[in-house]
């Protein structure tokens, strides 16, 4: 008789719930452990504090979920996500000014953070083999010989202790994250973390969409300009005839959680179209504020060792700071990565310290983006005058301004944000072509 194969993860939020999905094809079972107990319906909990702030999918990620469970966009629809193109449906107002409404060139279901979750959950326990453990703290890794874990140990919320034994286990406990500690207790060496903080924050509301309403657009989004401003804001229509709107300011200029800092924050953004919108609409829901936003690394794939039938995914393994709306859409991908590296490695000597040197080149792309928007926000902090300058005439102004009116440059240009494509694309002979004939002069 073959011997049933099994892996826990430890989380169940985008990453668990995503890597459970890809592991259910390899796996006999496979156990999904959360501290939190989830809702019976779409609804806050505790293990998920940012599920009170605007969440946008990007396409990479709906297309991976998609791979992981087909029919996934459907099921979101039905229960109320709202499809929104880019850019047509997008009010955009870039650091290069208003984004041209062309048709839509990238769609995306819109939903709550707690819809999109609960449908994800739904589809998971749903898969042969999968069985959600809520109320469980994971407290230690097991392992017979520092060199292989073979399970974990885990509490339960009124103190009973269990061990849970498995074939593969995979860290998607978020930022928060033990494995640093858990691996020294094995005795392996403290990974390197990066930590880039550009001191951002977001306040966050629901809102009533007015009946009536009649705008022919679904989101808006109103960039920061640095360093003439470090305030943004954006509006994305979710499901129940809502929006959510988060407010987001950088250098520690965060929006404040009272109902007229809201507002006022809101006016003070580079146009007032967003803040108009939502005086005229009712609340559904308090303020809700975050404040720990910096993008932070753990260099997993550079330990020289690294023990067998052991990974990490999602924030565990990279936190992005969320204004780059990145960290769902690299879960889902890792995800698949786990589900390609499952279907030709699995098994082999060594194979997950070469899964994380993989999943390491992945989250490699995703960091360079945000740590790069975030520095060049910190540099200019430091030295404004001297930077902005300098950037004036940069590739990146140069790039965004082009975007903003050339259909092609503005579809190669979402195809770098939803993460459908890599940053370098943008250096192809023809979108260099059209950036550097610069955007069309104005007329009389
Ligand atoms: C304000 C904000 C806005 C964001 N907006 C976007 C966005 O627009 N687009 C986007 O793609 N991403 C966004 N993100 C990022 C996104 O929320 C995360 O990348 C995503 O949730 C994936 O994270 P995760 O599953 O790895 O970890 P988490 O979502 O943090 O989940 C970790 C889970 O592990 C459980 N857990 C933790 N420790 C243990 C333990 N020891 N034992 C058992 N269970 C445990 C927790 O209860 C939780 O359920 C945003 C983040 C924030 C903070």
């Amino acid at each position: 008789m073959t011997r049933r194969r099994h892996a826990v993860v430890i989380g169940g939020s985008l990453a668990g719930l995503a890597t459970a999905a890809a592991l259910a094809r390899h796996m006999d079972a496979v156990t999904v452990v959360d501290r939190d107990t989830f809702p019976g319906r779409p609804g806050r909990r505790r293990g998920l504090p940012q599920g009170q702030h605007l969440h946008a999918l990007m396409v990479s990620g709906r297309r991976a979920l998609e791979d992981l469970l087909p029919g996934l966009t459907d099921d979101l629809v039905k229960a109320g996500a709202v499809e929104v193109g880019a850019p047509r449906d997008n009010l955009w107002l870039s650091a290069a000014g208003w984004c041209t409404r062309f048709p839509a060139t990238h769609v995306v279901p819109s939903a709550s953070r707690d819809l999109l979750d609960w449908v994800l959950r739904r589809r998971v326990a749903a898969l042969v083999g999968v069985r959600l453990r809520q109320g469980y703290d994971v407290v230690e890794l097991l392992a017979d010989r520092p060199d292989e874990v073979v399970g974990v140990r885990m509490r339960s919320h009124d103190g009973r202790v269990e061990e849970c034994r498995a074939d593969l286990v995979v860290d998607a406990s978020g930022r928060s994250t033990k494995t640093p500690t858990w691996l020294r207790e094995l005795g392996y060496e403290t990974p390197r973390r990066s930590v880039v903080d550009s001191r951002a924050g977001y306040s966050s509301r629901f809102y009533r969409i007015p009946t009536g309403f009649d705008g022919d657009w679904r989101c808006i989004s109103i960039g920061n300009q640095p360093p003439r401003t470090t305030r943004g804001g954006a509006l994305i229509q979710v499901e129940g005839d809502r929006w959510i709107v988060s407010l987001f300011g950088y250098l520690g200029d965060h929006p404040p959680t009272d109902e007229d800092g809201f507002l006022t924050f809101a006016a003070s953004l580079r146009h007032p179209v967003l803040h108009d919108t939502i005086a005229r609409a009712m609340p559904a829901g308090p303020v809700h504020g975050f404040r720990s936003m910096a993008s932070q690394r753990w260099h997993f794939e550079e330990l020289p060792k690294w023990p067998e039938r052991f990974v990490v995914v999602g924030d565990a393994a990279c936190t992005l700071n969320p204004v780059y709306a990145q960290g769902m859409s690299v879960a889902a991908v890792s995800a698949t990565a786990l589900d390609r590296w499952l279907s030709v490695r699995d098994g082999e000597p060594g194979g997950c310290a070469v899964f994380q040197r993989e999943l390491g080149g992945l989250i490699d792309w995703a960091w360079g983006v945000a740590v790069g928007a975030d520095s060049a926000v910190l540099a200019l902090a430091e030295d404004s005058a001297a930077t902005a300058v300098a950037d004036d005439v940069g590739f990146g102004e140069r790039m965004l301004q082009a975007a903003m009116v050339d259909p092609v440059v503005n579809a190669a240009f979402f195809d770098v944000m939803m993460m459908v494509a890599s940053p370098e694309s943008l250096a192809s002979e023809e979108i260099s072509r059209r950036i550097g004939q610069g955007p069309p002069l104005p007329g009389v």
